[in-house]
């Protein structure tokens, strides 16, 4: 049961139980397409009448559309799906490394794609995806607003980069830019956040039933994203998710973002596990972590032996967070989840070594299904799941 929150509270109106049913039947649509008017009036309970005023609006909001069924015999059925209309949102992904740009449709399906090295100036940044930004707009009429994921901390409801580590930028006002040059909404978060929103309304099936989960996003640092009862928790400032920098041990193989040799991001990130392969194969020098994933899946030891010694120490800090917070689920994504036939075996031994003391059984841990492009996803995930969430009124 949850108390209520005076100062953010708003009243029912008249119109928030019409609002309410708009969003059920919206996500009916969305999670069962293609499906009939008569199926969702079945399935929800709502008059028949209802459902098709509902779905009238829906469709002249040109979020919806008709498709003509299967015949069994007579006339064939209507049934509805997600309108399939050219892009509705743009992503921005700022990485160490790359900066992605995306559109997509409101079904999540991504239409054209950008990309530029991330540039160490942050005003040099912000340039650059305004002009990438700009052209994505232009060719993509009907964008409605955009979704920006960044490597770094956020208060998302400010719109405002405290600080992105890798960088060292400051108070970036990347959101407040973009906004003012392409008259668009902007949305922002943390990447790991974002990832654990697209996980929450992209991912596969089984996680879209699931409402609690941590997201724990491998790359050159290590991120988590909580979500709670169905939504991601960001805590004060925005600040909330930092296990990345919990104390796990002493003396790993590199330093966290911020200089700390016992941090888990130092022991189970990308950068740990490419210093541990360069030890192992004595190759000092250009073993990125790509490299090092396509070698140990095509057979050579050294990089099997790095990843699965990372693996291990994904599962001991996948243990600290499942006893304080006891998810239903934990998700690895990144590149690593690529490699998850190597090292599944070891993480989850340790989750489970280390959670005896809990005395009851380990959440399931799996890899994400987003692909290669988690934060991009996540990105586009700001966007578009404000299209189909419900209102919070409390
Ligand atoms: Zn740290």
């Amino acid at each position: 049961m949850r108390r209520i929150n005076l100062k953010k509270a708003s009243v029912a109106r008249s119109d928030t139980i019409r609002h309410i049913n708009r969003q059920i039947v919206l996500n009916y649509v969305r999670e069962r397409s293609p499906i009939s008017r008569a199926a969702i009036s079945h399935e929800t309970e709502l008059q028949r009448s209802t459902v098709s005023l509902i779905v009238d609006e829906l469709k002249d909001q040109g979020l919806i559309e008709e498709i003509e069924g299967e015949s069994t015999g007579g006339r064939p059925p209507t049934l509805l799906r997600l309108r399939a209309a050219g892009p509705i949102a743009l992503g921005v992904d700022v990485g160490t490394k790359q900066t992605m740009l995306a559109t997509c449709d409101l079904a999540g399906r991504l239409i054209d794609r950008g990309s530029f090295k991330t540039l160490p100036d942050a005003d040099a940044t912000v340039e650059k995806i305004i002009e990438c930004a700009g052209r994505m707009i232009t060719k993509g009429r009907g964008v409605e607003a955009i979704g920006v994921s960044v490597p770094g901390l956020v208060e998302p409801e400010r719109g405002n980069v405290i600080f992105i580590p890798h960088y060292r930028w400051r108070d970036w006002d990347v959101a407040k830019r973009l906004k003012q040059a392409t008259g668009l909404p902007v949305r922002i978060d943390n990447d790991a956040n974002a990832a654990a929103l697209a996980e929450l309304w992209f991912g596969r099936p089984e996680i879209r039933e699931v409402r609690d989960f941590v997201m724990v996003l491998v790359e050159e640092g290590l991120g988590t994203g909580l979500v709670f009862d169905g939504q991601v928790y960001h805590g004060d400032s925005g600040a909330a998710g930092e296990f990345g920098h919990m104390t796990i041990g002493e003396g790993a193989p590199v330093t966290c973002a911020a200089g700390n040799r016992e941090c888990w991001e130092a022991f189970a990130s990308e950068r740990a596990a490419v210093a541990r392969y360069a030890k192992l194969s004595r190759r000092e020098e250009g073993a990125t972590f790509s490299r090092l994933v396509d070698a140990a899946l095509g057979g050579e030891e050294a990089g099997r032996a790095a990843l699965v010694e990372t693996g291990r120490y994904l599962g001991v800090g996948i243990s600290n967070i499942i006893k304080g917070l006891s998810p239903e689920a934990v998700i690895v994504g990144g590149e690593i989840a690529r490699a998850w036939s190597l090292i599944s075996h070891e993480l989850v031994k340790a989750v489970e070594a280390y959670s005896l003391c809990r005395g009851m059984k380990s959440a399931r841990i799996i890899p994400s299904t987003l692909g290669e492009t988690p934060r991009l996803m996540g990105a586009l995930s700001l966007v578009l799941s404000s299209k189909f969430a419900a209102v919070t009124t409390a």
